[in-house]
């Protein structure tokens, strides 16, 4: 399916269509519910606000953790190499005075690799599942990534950080929706490391408002476009 071909009216439309399929009990697997998110992912951030299909909420405050680094690097593509199932991110800023785009934000993501390793601690120069991303005239910040691994203690999460005039507006987490992490961690390398723990339910900080930050993912092949508007307040 050619998804760029779509129109937002087609997008819509698809989603009805799904919605009905669902209804009626059709055998869809977790990817295929998730495809309404398609019209988010294909772009119409302010316009999909403005309709009802993006609630523009805060983003919760989460904490940073212990795996910040300071100096990450303005590219797109943050992978360096690292094997995983290929993960597009289409992170939305939005001023949550007014729901309108923020343009020129620098929005920092960084997450564990497939083992649920982090660059660039404990003595480590890598630098790798690291980047930075100036939002565009649509308030989008573009990445391209893995899905991350997990590491004890915690739910799969991307980090995330958004600087406005060299100020930190926003310091959240992103999530994953359980049944598409369940079949992405059966497929190799991930599934080296089963029985991850905790799932979303039983992370601390998840808890804490996690829900509202969790990625809306769609399924493009072997990989996932992943998609979420975060509201902030400028500073
Ligand atoms: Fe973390």
């Amino acid at each position: 399916m050619n998804d760029d071909s779509l129109s937002r009216r087609g997008a819509l439309t698809r989603l009805g269509g799904l919605a009905a399929v669902a209804l009626g009990g059709g055998a869809l697997g977790a990817h295929e519910l998730l495809e309404p998110d398609d019209a988010i992912a294909a772009g119409n951030g302010p316009a999909d606000v403005a309709s009802g299909l993006v609630t523009c909420v805060l983003a919760p405050e989460q904490t940073e953790g212990p795996y910040y680094v300071d100096d990450a690097a303005v590219r797109r593509n943050v992978t360096d190499g690292k094997p995983g199932v290929a993960l597009t991110l289409r992170l939305t800023v939005v001023n949550v005075a007014n729901c309108k785009p923020i343009k020129g934000a620098a929005v920092e993501i960084w997450h564990c690799d497939a083992g649920g390793v982090y660059s660039g601690v404990q003595g480590d120069t890598a630098m790798f599942l690291r980047g930075v991303q100036r939002t565009d005239a649509k308030g989008v910040a573009l990445f391209r990534t893995i899905y991350p691994g997990w590491y004890p203690g915690r739910t799969v999460h991307i980090h995330t950080m958004v600087h406005l005039g060299g100020n930190v507006v926003h310091t959240g987490q992103l999530y994953f929706p359980e049944a598409v992490t369940d079949a992405v961690y059966e497929r190799s390398p991930y599934s080296q490391r089963p029985n991850r723990d905790p799932r979303n339910a039983g992370d601390s900080i998840y808890r804490n408002g996690g829900r509202r930050s969790t990625l809306r993912l769609a399924r493009r092949g072997a990989a996932y476009a992943g998609s979420i508007t975060m509201g902030v307040q400028r500073s």
